[in-house]
């Protein structure tokens, strides 16, 4: 069986999860990786070391930025002259549309957010979540190529090895399009929760620590927020102890307490983390879909009834206000920092 995966990447920094997706597709059969941008000579290299069989690279200026009609047009034709049977992608904004465009070139379908991937003869069964998690769905598809994005870290990355290497075959790229990408501004508040090994969250509660003074002259609004913001200082000393990232409640951004890019839950981003440890989180429904396949799950809250209980593995009724400084001590003395 003959795989194609797409390696996604932002200027040479790979999506984590196309290596997962490079996994997955070894244990199906012969693994192309597509490797598109003029900036990518890296990133072939690295496709070897993940595990790649062979690597196409179409190394054309047309390609230095990300445009989805000739990314797409690209794609297309070499899997119509390739003719694989699968092509793999990690789930990403750029992916969901370009995996949406060159399915429609190949007249065949899209399974988003895959988190299951079995082969059965010619097609493939993929499982995914629906209905926010509540049911899983099997679906079966008999197109070819079937394509599929895969959820980030519900499939192992495989170990990379240096001694591995190929030579990288130069593939041919679409250039034509209407759109041009005329500059990149960093949003100072980027968070890449998505590829977290270990998540802090915080919740409404982090503002609840009445015995904090706010300084002279605030109303209540702005007391409530500075008081939040120390109780996320504490979460954030936390997350930089485990090297982890901070997550947010939807009543955390909302409050004002800290920007939407740490949102968690529904409206926000679907993590799946080794360690996800909630401070002040009740566990309201919409930020359970956002959280619960993570590993393992620590919850932290005063109230021993809060739904975030039932989908803990370990759960600490207390105030977080003595609780996470105390762990953050006794993670520090462990890990010698
Ligand atoms: C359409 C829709 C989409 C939504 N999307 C999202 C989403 O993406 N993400 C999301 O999170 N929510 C989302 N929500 C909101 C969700 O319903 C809840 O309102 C929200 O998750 C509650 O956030 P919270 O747990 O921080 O706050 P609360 O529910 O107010 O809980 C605060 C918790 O902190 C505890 N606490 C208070 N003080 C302390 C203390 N000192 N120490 C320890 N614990 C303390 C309390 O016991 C309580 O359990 C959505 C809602 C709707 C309707």
């Amino acid at each position: 069986m003959k795989i194609f995966v797409y390696i996604d990447h932002f200027k040479g920094e790979v999506q984590p999860a196309s290596w997962e997706a490079l996994g997955l597709a070894k244990t199906f059969g012969t693994v192309t990786a597509i490797v598109l941008g003029s900036d990518a000579n890296d990133v072939a290299k690295a496709a070897f070391e993940f595990g790649a069989d062979e690597v196409l690279h179409a190394d054309d200026s047309a390609l230095l930025d990300y445009r989805a009609e000739t990314y797409a047009s690209t794609l297309s034709a070499l899997a119509s002259s390739h003719n694989p049977n699968l092509i793999l992608f990690p789930t990403t904004a750029r992916t969901r549309e370009l995996a949406a465009m060159s399915a429609v070139d190949l007249n065949t379908g899209v399974l988003t957010d895959v988190t299951g991937l079995e082969a059965n003869g010619d097609s493939f069964i993929a499982t995914r979540p629906i209905y926010e998690g509540k049911l899983l769905e099997k679906t079966v598809c008999s197109g070819k190529p079937v394509m599929v994005t895969i959820r980030g870290r519900a499939f192992p990355k495989p170990n990379r090895d240096a001694s591995k290497s190929g030579s990288v075959t130069k593939a041919a790229a679409k250039t034509d399009a209407l759109s041009e990408v005329k500059g990149y501004s960093a949003s100072e508040s980027a968070v890449n929760l998505g590829d977290a090994g270990i998540i802090v969250s915080g919740g409404r509660g982090v503002s609840n620590n009445p015995s904090l003074t706010p300084p002279a002259g605030m109303d209540e609004k702005q007391a409530e927020i500075w008081r939040a913001q120390q109780g996320f200082a504490l979460v954030t000393d936390l997350a930089k102890t485990l090297g982890g990232a901070v997550g947010a409640s939807r009543a955390a951004v909302d409050g004002g307490y800290i920007s939407y890019s740490h949102q968690v839950g529904q409206t926000g981003k679907v993590v799946s983390p080794d360690l996800y440890i909630a401070c002040g989180v009740s566990g309201a429904i919409q930020h359970l879909v956002g959280m619960r396949n993570s590993k393992v799950i620590v919850a932290i809250n005063k109230d021993a009834d809060a739904p975030i209980f039932k989908v803990a593995r370990y759960g600490v009724v207390g105030d977080l206000f003595q609780i996470v400084p105390a762990l953050t001590e006794a993670m520090k003395k462990k890990l010698g920092k």
